[in-house]
């Protein structure tokens, strides 16, 4: 029998464990913050890097960022069980620095793997860091509420909750870009 996508997800967390994924990262990280929500979703988040809540709670999202996440979801009728929620980098960069090029490319392989289980309709990346993993020509404040294909999945880049929280205008503009969600959502789905 095939095994269910919860039982695939789980196989890719203790794989990262057994390759010994960013072992620096690892030593001085409190534990893995792997991914949270609904493998069966439609919809995934792709951050960059768990913070200091994060690294404690051992799941993505749960600080002021996460609230802010929350209560976009909110305003577009879904909760966090309803998506799935996951950072390029799966442990918590000392000091909340920027991931580094080098640690970013170590998770690839397994936030693909992720995907590949998921399969969601649409994945949202949030910030730069997130966006560049995939689209590294592109900039988040030229195409940031804008679609893009490619290879078979559909990506929406959104500026990050974090970054836009204590921003008026970028936080505006993330809270517009949201609301299109669900419309870029069912375009998909009846094309
Ligand atoms: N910022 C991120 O990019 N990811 C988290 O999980 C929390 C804050």
């Amino acid at each position: 029998m095939a095994s269910t996508k919860q039982a695939r997800l789980d196989a890719i967390k203790q794989q990262i464990i057994d390759d010994q994924v960013t072992p620096e990262l690892a030593k001085m990280a409190t534990q893995l913050v792997f991914g949270d929500g609904n493998p069966e979703a439609e919809l995934v988040f792709i951050g960059e890097a768990p913070g200091k809540n994060e690294d404690l709670q051992g799941l993505p999202f749960v600080g002021a960022a996460g609230k802010f996440l929350n209560d976009m979801l909110e305003m577009i009728g879904l909760r966090r069980k309803d998506v799935y929620i996951t950072n390029i980098v799966k442990y918590r960069p000392p000091n909340n620095r920027d991931p580094l090029p080098e640690e970013k490319q170590a998770f690839m392989p397994y936030l693909e793997s992720q995907l590949e289980v998921i399969q969601p309709v649409l994945t949202v990346t949030l910030g730069r860091h997130s966006l560049n993993c995939f689209m590294p020509e592109l900039s988040i404040s030229a195409c940031h509420g804008q679609p893009k294909r490619l290879h078979g999945r559909v990506y929406l880049p959104l500026f990050h909750p974090a970054a836009a929280l204590y921003n008026g205008a970028m936080r505006q503009t993330l809270i517009d870009d949201f609301a299109l969600i669900p419309i870029i959502i069912k375009k998909i789905q009846s094309s």
